[in-house]
């Protein structure tokens, strides 16, 4: 029954779909897809989803096209390729549960998370001051760097995204950093994590915490661009970096006394991750996924 229903969902999606496309297209544009199993999707418009099952989720199957719309065929859904930037290389860097008054509608329920606390450091006042100090390095070595909030400019375009959090277990034993990436973009996602690891505990001389890495990291908004207009675009290499345990009294005391090491370990992993991949390969190939529903994790805050 679920699967029928979700079949006439996805049928029902697809018409009305179709239909704000034609009405669209007749409006703005005299050109059509000459393949009538190719359909343009708008920015914000709703991507029609193949769909077997939903298993024991109760996750409504739900996507809509990022800043720049998708084109669906059978089986995939492309997403053209954004305007690369231009100039200097350029670097994005979100200060988690900053600026939470900012953040958009289609944000509102879900930012609601304002960091950790733990002995008097506020998690949000930590980002913010290892962001200011990332950025401070990158821009020493030429690199343009934007930093955001909770809220990034919708399909935001850079050659690297980095989100920075810190963590609270509310114990105390767990110790060390944590790293994701979200599914479903561009192929450079991988070599950003590993980069940043590295160099990141290579500096800090903390340990890398895979164990707890949570669903939260691999669904993380910012990066969830079919859910929300308000991410990067797929094609900006993004990671979320979970830099220590607040709670932790190890962690802390890098975290809080030793910032130029943590802003060191973050700003040699980006430099390092833009010297290896130069930005004609970033935008230089159209990104194509499968037309089915992300499987991961609700979208969520950390
Ligand atoms: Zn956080």
């Amino acid at each position: 029954m679920i699967r029928v229903l979700a079949i006439a969902v996805a049928i029902t999606s697809v018409v009305i779909a179709a239909t704000f496309i034609a009405r669209a297209a007749s409006l703005a544009s005299p050109q059509r897809p000459a393949d009538a199993k190719v359909l343009l999707v708008p920015a914000g418009a709703p991507i029609p989803l193949l769909e077997e099952s939903y298993g024991d989720s109760d996750m409504t199957p739900y996507a809509v096209a990022p800043p720049g719309g998708v084109i669906v065929q059978p089986g995939t859904v492309r997403v053209p390729q954004p305007k690369a930037p231009a100039g200097p290389r350029k670097v994005g860097i979100q200060v988690g549960h900053w600026k939470l008054d900012e953040v958009p509608d289609e944000l509102t329920r879900l930012v609601v998370q304002t960091g950790t606390t733990w002995n008097g450091v506020k998690e949000v006042d930590v980002n913010l001051d290892v962001a200011q100090r990332v950025g401070a390095l990158l821009k020493a070595k030429g690199v343009a760097v934007d930093i955001f909030g909770a809220a990034v400019p919708a399909g935001y375009v850079a050659d690297a995204f980095i989100a920075l959090h810190a963590d609270g277990d509310g114990t105390g034993e767990n110790s060390g950093f944590k790293m994701a990436h979200n599914a479903r973009r561009g192929p450079f996602e991988d070599r950003l994590l590993q980069t940043v690891r590295e160099e990141y505990a290579k500096s800090t001389k903390m340990d890398y915490d895979g164990l707890h890495v949570t669903r939260s990291m691999l669904g993380y908004f910012v990066y969830n661009w079919s859910r929300y207009q308000h991410a990067v675009s797929p094609y900006t290499p993004g990671t979320i970096l979970e830099m220590g345990y607040l709670s932790n009294d190890d962690d802390r005391a890098i975290l809080v006394d030793h910032s130029d090491a943590v802003a060191a370990g973050i700003a040699n992993g980006l430099l390092r991750f833009l010297n290896e991949t130069p930005r004609d390969q970033i935008f230089g190939k159209e990104l194509v996924v499968p037309q089915l529903p992300l499987r991961s994790p609700n979208p969520s805050a950390p």
